[in-house]
């Protein structure tokens, strides 16, 4: 299937590695052309050169930390009319709620919920103009059944949900979609540093509970970044100008819920 995005231009935040990677090599599949980021600038550098090498398209990297001002300036100058805007920074710490001060809040506020609506904010209207637009988000699972232990991650996610839930609403009229991918268990560094940290915790083998987590999702395996990314295109495609608002949920199954 072709998803008709051939020659468009993409923004994706934190792609050196992990899911924002997968989003931006399936985007590059379709003749996409880049510009990825994350805070370290040689991991990032070999991950343009993977994507160049794979597909072809420019792929412009910029080293910075998107959750900051600076750093979404950095990249709004690289690519300043985007076609695509894909959202995405690391994962707030896990923790008890009692340990959290309001720097705490403001940083995870900031990365989780702030960074996107700033970087849609400044992008959107072009969007409109041109009257393209596909802004993904990338959220949590833990926005449909929250995780205890990530109170920063369930707060600071289901505020920018319910953002995008309003403006998701007023930009589809021009063909500019606005959507959240929801990741259940991925095989990522973060998702393997989380079971480090459990099994520390715990002082259980990392191996036998990443197994044990693993058997407990449905399809019996955590999904591939590469899987992720192909969701993400096709929340992208040039054939899902009628998709806008929704929280899709690639999780293997696990969310046990009707809807
Ligand atoms: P990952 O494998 O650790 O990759 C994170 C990527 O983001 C790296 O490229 C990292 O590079 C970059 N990054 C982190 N903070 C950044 C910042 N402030 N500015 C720019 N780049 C930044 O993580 P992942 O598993 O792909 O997770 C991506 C997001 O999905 C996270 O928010 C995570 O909480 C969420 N999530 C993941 C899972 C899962 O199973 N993997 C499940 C639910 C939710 P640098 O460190 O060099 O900046």
């Amino acid at each position: 299937m072709d998803l008709g995005l051939k020659g468009k231009k993409a923004i994706v935040c934190a792609s050196s590695k992990g899911l924002g990677k997968g989003c931006a090599m399936a985007l590059a599949q379709e003749g996409v052309d880049l510009v990825i980021n994350s805070r370290s600038a040689d991991m990032l550098e070999a991950t343009a050169e993977e994507i160049r090498k794979a597909t072809g398209v420019t792929v412009t990297p910029v080293a910075c930390d998107v959750t900051t001002g600076e750093g979404r300036a950095k990249v709004l100058a690289a690519c300043p009319n985007p076609d695509i805007l894909v959202n995405n920074a690391g994962g707030p710490p896990p923790g008890d709620f009692r340990d959290w001060d309001r720097d705490d809040w403001i940083k995870a506020l900031d990365a989780n919920m702030l960074t996107p609506i700033f970087l849609i904010k400044a992008t959107v209207d072009g969007m409109i103009e041109r009257k393209f637009g596909r802004v993904v988000n990338i959220t949590s699972g833990a926005v449909k059944a929250p995780i205890d232990i990530l109170g920063l991650s369930n707060g600071a996610r289901a505020g920018l949900t319910g953002f995008i839930a309003g403006l998701s609403r007023k930009t589809v009229r021009h063909n500019v979609t606005i959507n959240n991918l929801l990741p259940g268990a991925f095989d990522t560094d973060r998702l393997h540093a989380n079971m480090q940290a459990s099994a520390n915790k715990t002082g259980a083998d990392v191996g036998e509970l990443t197994k044990q987590r693993a058997a407990g999702i449905p399809a019996g395996r955590f999904g591939t970044p590469d899987e992720f990314g192909h969701a993400c295109a096709f929340l992208c495609s040039a054939h899902s100008g009628f998709i806008t608002g929704q929280n899709l949920l690639p999780d293997g199954g696990a969310f046990p819920g009707t809807m």
